[in-house]
């Protein structure tokens, strides 16, 4: 890489750091670890942020990583779907072989929706906004989308329910492909069901304008004007938690959720473990709530309490408000779904199975084979 590219990187770098800064401090436009963004470079290569930091983490030397884009687009093309091979986790291999050596931030493993960064535009936005996600979570959200996006100038993509990863990357890929080929117009939105949404654009500035264009549309069109709440977390006091279920590992802090609107819809609705279970939205629900409700007592941190209208948190203070961030997100949509009439529209049980045994190879093998057919 010669001295201009580099300079011109650095430059891209920078707008890239404050795209991601400007979304990343929105709880209503990502939760916790959730989201997640990119640019291109020069020489094909491609900052994406990396796995497992927070989206506002991302600085000119921290929380992404340099990936050869090019590469990861090629292994994409390779791909025959009538072998039966592990793509998923081939895939994540790919990518981990993509990251660029002594360029960027070090030792650190791009997100596992790198994938689909490589094969959009310069500047990408890729959030889990609630506002998107009234559409995303409701049956009625696709013709919405056509209403409001793709029949008034914003051409807009609707990617049905996929898993995340490898196959949402081809489902991506072909969606594109296939919309500009029959109406000749490249969208530059993308509505993922029970998922979230996807913007790009060719600066930093026209993709945050889009992605903020996209979500006030949807506010004004149901005119909701009350400001998103913010999500706080206080100490459990003056309660005897023995006894309680998870006390047993009550060693971390307890912290619990101090949001007004959470706690009046955990009480109005009655939401106990169950709940979370019956109504699963999308994959950060399940891996950042659902997850921590269920398995090894010690293991648990979320402890919803159907009477008291309450969950506590095992955890740290950050990461118990990455939970609250994630909780408020999730009544917000459900609560805002119902009040302006549309219907929710859950993962069914073999999405969340997925979730559930992402890290089981014959699992994610079996799929793939599905989707050849
Ligand atoms: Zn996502």
């Amino acid at each position: 890489m010669n001295d201009n590219q580099l300079m011109n990187d650095s430059q891209l770098l920078r707008e890239y750091v404050r795209m991601s800064k400007t979304v990343g401090n929105r709880a209503d436009y990502v939760q916790g670890g959730g989201g997640n963004t990119s640019v291109k470079l020069s020489a094909g290569c491609m900052a994406v942020k990396a796995s497992g930091f927070r989206l506002n983490q991302i600085e000119p030397d921290a929380a992404y990583v340099v990936v050869d884009a090019k590469a990861i687009r090629e292994w994409y093309a390779r791909v025959d779907l009538g072998e039966d091979r592990d793509f998923e986790k081939e895939s994540v291999i790919a990518a981990k072989g993509a990251v660029v050596q002594g360029y960027g931030p070090q030792g650190l493993r791009p997100s596992v929706e790198a994938g689909f960064h490589a094969v959009l535009g310069n500047f990408v936005i890729h959030t889990h906004a609630v506002q998107a996600n009234l559409l995303c979570c409701s049956t009625e959200g696709r013709d919405l989308m056509a209403k409001l996006f793709t029949n008034a100038g914003f051409p807009a993509l609707w990617v049905p329910y996929i898993n995340p990863g490898f196959c949402l990357t081809l489902k991506i890929k072909a969606g594109r492909e296939a919309m500009q080929l029959a109406t000749g117009a490249d969208p530059h939105i993308i509505f993922m069901e029970n998922h979230g949404l996807i913007v790009w654009g060719d600066d930093a500035d026209t993709a945050l304008q889009l992605h903020e264009e996209v979500n006030s549309r949807i506010l004004n069109y149901y005119k909701l004007t009350e400001p998103y709440p913010a999500p706080s977390v206080k100490p459990v006091e003056g309660v005897d938690v023995t006894g309680m279920v998870g006390s047993i590992s009550a060693a971390a802090p307890l912290l619990m959720s101090a949001t007004p609107l959470v706690q009046a819809f955990l009480k109005e609705n009655k939401v106990d473990v169950d709940f979370f279970e019956r109504y699963p939205l999308y994959p950060d629900q399940l891996v950042y709530l659902n997850s921590g409700m269920i398995g090894e007592p010690a293991s648990l941190k979320v402890f919803p309490d159907a009477e008291g209208g309450s969950v506590r948190y095992h955890a740290g203070e950050s990461e118990a408000l990455a939970m609250e961030e994630t909780l408020l997100g999730y009544v917000w949509v459900m609560k805002t779904i119902r009040r302006v009439g549309l219907t929710l529209k859950t993962m069914s049980p073999a999405d969340v199975d997925f979730i559930h045994n992402w890290e089981s190879e014959a699992y994610r093998r079996s799929l793939v084979q599905k989707m050849v057919k």
